[in-house]
């Protein structure tokens, strides 16, 4: 049994005085909600306070980006082994870092490798743009970030993969439950053959995109689908805490 997960990528968005705000208005509520991984993801700049916020609590944190390097002369940048004394997870590969900063497969493999060396658990994001899926090339695109993203990985203990369809990102255009069934069945199938069944069996594939309190009952219904990652819709306390308290109904059952 996979235990479902809930992350919230707040992405460049609120001051430290705001997510104070964002969390002190969520936090009770979202602590009762048992039966799925709560994980929120503020700006760097918020994680120290946000993480002195939800101590003692079942909300856990993550960061949104890191650099490859441990320490040293990379102005600006935030290693792996300062997010591990800080937070638990971190988005990697987010395709927003992909495609405004150029990151490649060779860099996100890279931060996957560092991040899992010092123990951050490494939210992983493939997907395909438009016109590779009009192109029905998305089988094609995910095998190959994958691919990528884990060479020269031997254990996946610890990481987390978000199938996040470029498309449906921001735009208020998911895709369906079905697509994202099938896709995330897919990348499952490739884990399998990659590493063996159990591993991929074990491993926890969420769907990222335009994921709503609308649409979530949709998506937590698939059996490939493992939760989410949810951007926009992470940023209002009350629509954050539907879609967990959902994932935790349905799965329930
Ligand atoms: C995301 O930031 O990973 C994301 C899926 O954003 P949104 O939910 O706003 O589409």
């Amino acid at each position: 049994m996979r235990l479902p997960m809930i992350a919230g990528n707040w992405k460049m968005n609120t001051t430290v005085g705001e997510a104070v705000e964002l969390v002190n208005e969520m936090r009770k509520e979202l602590d009762t909600v048992d039966g799925v991984d709560k994980v929120i993801c503020p700006p760097f700049v918020s994680l120290a306070v946000v993480r002195e916020l939800i101590k003692g609590s079942s909300i856990m944190l993550g960061a949104q980006n890191m650099y490859f390097e441990e320490k040293g002369a990379y102005t600006g940048e935030i290693s792996p082994v300062m997010l591990a004394d800080l937070c638990e997870f971190v988005i990697i590969g987010h395709s927003e870092r992909r495609q405004y900063f150029n990151e490649t497969g060779e860099i996100i493999n890279k931060k996957v490798q560092a991040a899992l060396k010092v123990g951050l658990k490494p939210i992983l994001c493939i997907g395909e743009r438009l016109e590779e899926n009009k192109a029905g090339r998305t089988k094609e695109v995910v095998t190959k970030q994958l691919s990528s993203a884990l060479a020269k990985i031997d254990s996946l203990n610890g990481l987390i993969i978000a199938y996040e369809p470029v498309w449906a990102i921001g735009t208020g255009r998911a895709a369906t439950g079905k697509q994202a069934n099938d896709t995330i069945g897919l990348i499952r199938q490739t884990i399998s053959q990659k590493y063996d069944k159990k591993i991929a069996q074990n491993l926890r594939i969420l769907y990222g995109g335009s994921v709503t309190a609308e649409n979530t009952a949709e998506f937590m219904q698939q059996p490939e689908i493992d939760g989410a990652l949810v951007g926009g819709a992470s940023l209002k306390a009350n629509e954050f805490l539907s879609i967990v308290r959902q994932t935790s109904e349905i799965r329930a059952r």
